[in-house]
């Protein structure tokens, strides 16, 4: 997914003290004629990081046949991994490293952006309604100018009467995903009966977002409503949390404080104000007629959608804060 805010700001990125907090979503515009929208609980003014995570957007139910569905043209990445996970309907994703999947409920697809890649998404023909999460990972210094690569896992559902779990990323509840990560990290989708109350072993030096897919939740003491991303810092060697009222789903994200500062600025996840902004002007000149030229971001081969420009760099300089 990219990043369509007109006027994306940069934003420097750093692990906060821990405080446990609700982070609302706020609705952005995805683009197109219609304009999917989606609820973005990351990164936001309080919080920019939950371990290595470094987005989150969530959306739908959407009836396609109003909204358009998605329709995300070829547009670079730099420095992060992109994770795509489904509840309804299904994306056609192409890459420049030559990747063409189908993203369908339930199935985890990571793509490695690393140094560089380009990529497009768009929910298929036959998609009534598109309900998902498309979530971005901050690669480390050392591995951020890694080769692009691309990993799709099913998970087994494992659970019990009253929850259900599937483990995308890392391991919970004795289910490890083989998919490798650059730093340790969490990701899974639980499902739990209204009612019902699930402990969670977890890990202590992690920190955990739990985003509200339906239902009320709560996590220890604090209610997370649909589109919440309920932070759970560092301490804890279990997470309890309930549904209220009815079914609940969330994702389960979690990994270590990450540590490092980054900035972020439209799909770019870099260091400094520098890197961004030759970032950008490498996909501007690969765009520069209109069509795709090959070059740093590669090429999204069949691919009829025109390339999506960067927009333009604020006029402030950000510097890393040390
Ligand atoms: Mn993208």
């Amino acid at each position: 997914m990219s990043n369509a805010e007109r006027d994306p700001a940069e934003i420097e990125c750093e692990s906060g003290a821990p405080t446990g907090e609700v982070l609302a979503p706020r609705e952005v515009p995805l683009g197109g004629p219609r304009a999917m929208h989606v609820r973005r609980t990351l990164p936001q003014r309080q919080r920019t990081l939950i371990g290595a995570w470094c987005f989150v957007d969530h959306y739908g139910p959407d009836d396609v046949g109003e909204t358009g569905g998605m329709v995300v043209a070829p547009h670079p990445h730099i420095g992060l991994q992109t994770v795509s996970w489904l509840f309804e309907g299904a994306v056609t994703h192409r890459d420049s490293d030559g990747n063409h999947a189908s993203v369908v409920p339930g199935e985890l697809n990571l793509m490695t952006a690393g140094r560089g890649i380009s990529h497009s998404e768009v929910s298929t023909p036959d998609t009534e309604t598109l309900h998902g999460a498309q979530l971005w990972v901050a690669l480390p210094a050392d591995r951020r100018d890694v080769d692009p690569d691309f990993a799709h896992y099913a998970p087994p559902e494992l659970g019990e009467p009253g929850w259900a779990a599937k483990v995308f990323l890392g391991s919970l509840f004795g289910s490890e995903s083989p998919v490798a990560t650059a730093t340790p990290l969490l990701g899974a989708e639980l499902r739990l009966d209204e009612g019902y109350v699930l402990d969670i072993p977890v890990e202590h030096h992690f920190e955990h977002g739990v985003l509200v897919d339906q239902g009320v939740v709560t996590v220890g003491d604090v209610e997370g409503t649909p589109g919440d991303l309920v932070y759970v810092p560092p301490g804890p060697v279990r997470l309890t949390v309930s549904a209220q009222e009815r079914e609940a789903r969330v994702l389960l994200l979690g990994g270590p404080p990450f540590g490092e500062q980054i900035v972020m600025w439209w799909n770019f996840v870099g260091r400094d104000h520098d890197e961004i902004a030759q970032a950008r002007a490498d996909w501007q000149a690969q765009i520069a007629d209109g069509i795709q030229a090959d070059g740093r971001f590669g090429v999204v081969a069949d691919e009829p959608l025109a390339p999506i420009p960067a927009p333009a760099l604020p006029n402030a300089t950000l510097r890393s804060r040390g």
